[in-house]
C-alpha cells in the first residue's frame, strides 16, 4: 500500500489547490475593497461575540468585505488572543508562556479605516437588536454572530482574561510539575496525551500516569491513531491506565493528591491535572432565545446556513440575522479551529447575502477540517486525518522548535512576533 503521505497528497492536492486559489482571490478582493468602501456617518453594526479562532477570523474577513454603510464590532473579554494550541506545552516548559498571548492590534490591518472596532468587554445578554455588556454599554446590531466557544479546565484554557494573570496560571502549573515526582493526568484526549508526553520527555525522571475512562485514547479519532499514540507514550515511559474512571479530588483543580478508583483502590500523586470536560459558552442566549440551546449539549442550535434555529418554544422569534459558529455551535463540523474558520467564511458570506438580498450558502464540513496535529513529547508529532468512509492518513514527523512555532500564530492574526522567552 502506498505510504500515507503519498495517499494524502494524491487525495487532497485538488482541495489544497482550490483553497490556495480561494485565498489569493480573497487577498485581491480585500485589496480592492479598501478603495471602494466608504465609512458613512450612520453605519449599521455587524457584531461578533468572541474573538478567538472563529470570531477573530470572521471579524477580520467582515472588515475586508462589508459594504459601505456597515461596520464590524468585535467584542472579546480577553486582553490578548489566547493561542491555546500551545498551552499544554507552555504549562510544562518554562520561559515561553508570554508568547501564547497575541495582541489584537494587528487584526484590523489591511482593512479600511473605521470599518473595524474591537471592544474589550464581556457580553452579558442580548435583547432585540442590542448586545448588553458588563460595563453597562449597549451595542446595537443589524447582524450578530455568536462565537463564544467553550470553557475547559486549565491548561486547555485559562481562567484569567488578563495576559499577566494568565501567564501566572501557566507558570504555577510549571512549578507544580517541576516540584512533583508522581504526576497523574486525567483524560486521554488531545490535551491529556500532549501533556503526558511533554512532561515525560522534558522531565524523564518523573513518574507520569495517564488515566483515561475508555479503552481507546483520543476516542474521536480512529483506532490506528490510538495504537500509534500508545506505542509512543510507552516508549517515552508514560504509564497508561485505560478504562479507569477515578473520582476527581473534590477541589476539582487537581490540588488534591489522592485518586480513588471505582474498585476502592486509592493512588497518591504529587500533582493531578484533570484534562476533561468542555462546557459550551452558550448562556448569552439564556434570556434571548433559550430554545436555541440544545438541552443535551448546551450548544447553540443552528440551521445549515449557521443562522440560529428557532426551537419549539412559542416565545422563539425570527432569528434570521443571528448566527452561531465554532465550538459553541451545534454544527455537523468538527470542534477544531479549522472548522471555525471555514464556518466564519460561510457566516461572512451569508451576512453579505442578507444585506444584498441574495441566496444563502450552507455549511458542509470537509474531512480535512478535522485533521489533528498532535505533539508527542519534545521531538515528535503525528498528523492524522480520517475520511467519513473510515479511510485514514497517519503521518508522523519530527519537531524541532520547543515553542511549537508560535510565531506562525502571531502572523495568522496580523501581529508582529516579539519573542519574550528566556
Ligand atoms: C490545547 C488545545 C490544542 C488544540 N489544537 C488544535 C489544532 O491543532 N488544530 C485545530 O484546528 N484545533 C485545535 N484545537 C481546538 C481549537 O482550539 C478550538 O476548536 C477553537 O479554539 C474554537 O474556537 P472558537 O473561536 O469557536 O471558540 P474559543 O476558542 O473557545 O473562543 C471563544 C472566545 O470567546 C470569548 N468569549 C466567551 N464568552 C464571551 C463573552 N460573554 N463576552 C466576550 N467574549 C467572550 C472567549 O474569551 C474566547 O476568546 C485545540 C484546542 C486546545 C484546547
Amino acid at each position: 500500500m502506498a505510504s500515507d503521505t503519498l495517499r494524502f497528497v494524491r487525495k487532497y492536492w485538488p482541495l489544497f489547490l482550490e483553497f490556495t486559489i480561494t485565498l489569493v482571490a480573497q487577498r485581491i478582493k480585500a485589496f480592492t475593497h479598501r478603495f471602494t468602501y466608504h465609512l458613512l456617518p450612520t453605519c449599521k453594526n455587524v457584531v461578533v461575540l468572541g474573538g478567538s479562532f472563529s470570531g477573530a477570523f470572521l471579524a477580520r474577513r467582515l472588515g475586508e468585505s462589508l459594504p459601505s454603510g456597515y461596520k464590524v464590532i468585535l467584542i472579546e473579554k480577553n486582553s490578548h488572543f489566547n493561542f491555546c494550541f500551545n498551552f499544554p506545552r507552555y504549562s510544562v516548559v518554562q520561559g515561553h508562556e508570554q508568547n501564547a498571548f497575541i495582541p489584537y492590534d494587528g487584526l484590523a490591518s489591511g482593512t479600511p479605516a473605521g470599518i473595524f472596532e474591537i471592544i474589550r468587554d464581556t457580553a452579558t445578554g442580548i435583547r432585540d437588536e442590542e448586545v448588553e455588556l458588563a460595563s453597562g454599554k449597549r451595542i446595537p446590531f443589524a447582524y450578530l454572530a455568536v462565537a463564544t466557544g467553550a470553557l475547559q479546565p486549565p491548561p486547555a484554557r485559562l481562567l484569567s482574561s488578563e495576559k499577566n494573570e494568565a501567564c501566572a496560571e501557566l507558570k504555577a502549573l510549571q512549578d507544580r510539575i517541576i516540584g512533583g515526582k508522581k504526576i497523574g493526568i486525567i483524560g486521554g484526549g488531545a490535551v491529556g496525551v500532549q501533556l503526558a508526553g511533554d512532561i515525560k520527555s522534558f522531565y524523564p525522571d518523573k513518574h507520569v500516569v495517564l488515566i483515561h475512562s475508555r479503552d481507546q485514547l483520543l476516542p474521536s479519532f480512529g483506532v490506528r491513531l490510538h495504537k500509534y499514540v500508545v506505542d509512543k507514550l510507552q516508549d517515552l515511559g508514560v504509564e497508561l491506565m485505560l478504562g479507569e474512571r477515578p473520582a476527581i479530588p473534590s477541589t476539582g483543580d487537581g490540588t488534591g493528591t489522592d485518586l480513588v478508583f471505582p474498585d476502592g483502590r486509592k493512588e497518591t500523586f504529587d500533582v493531578i491535572v484533570p484534562c476533561i470536560g468542555q462546557i459550551p459558552n452558550s448562556s448569552i442566549l439564556d434570556g434571548f432565545s433559550p430554545s436555541s440551546i440544545s438541552p443535551q449539549t448546551r450548544r447553540i442550535l443552528v440551521e445549515s446556513t449557521l443562522q440560529l434555529r428557532n426551537g419549539e418554544d412559542p416565545k422563539s422569534r425570527e432569528l434570521h440575522n443571528v448566527f452561531a459558529l465554532g465550538d459553541v455551535a451545534e454544527t455537523d463540523g468538527y470542534r477544531m479551529a479549522r472548522s471555525g474558520a471555514m464556518q466564519a467564511e460561510v457566516v461572512r458570506g451569508n451576512i453579505i447575502a442578507l444585506i444584498n438580498d441574495k441566496e444563502l450558502e450552507k455549511y458542509s464540513p470537509i474531512a480535512a477540517e478535522g485533521g489533528l496535529k498532535l505533539s508527542l513529547g519534545k521531538d515528535e508529532y503525528v498528523m492524522y486525518v480520517q475520511d467519513p468512509d473510515g479511510t485514514d492518513f497517519l503521518i508522523p514527523g519530527k519537531s524541532s522548535k520547543v515553542d511549537l512555532e508560535v510565531e506562525k500564530g502571531w502572523k495568522m492574526f496580523g501581529a508582529k512576533f516579539k519573542k519574550t522567552s528566556v
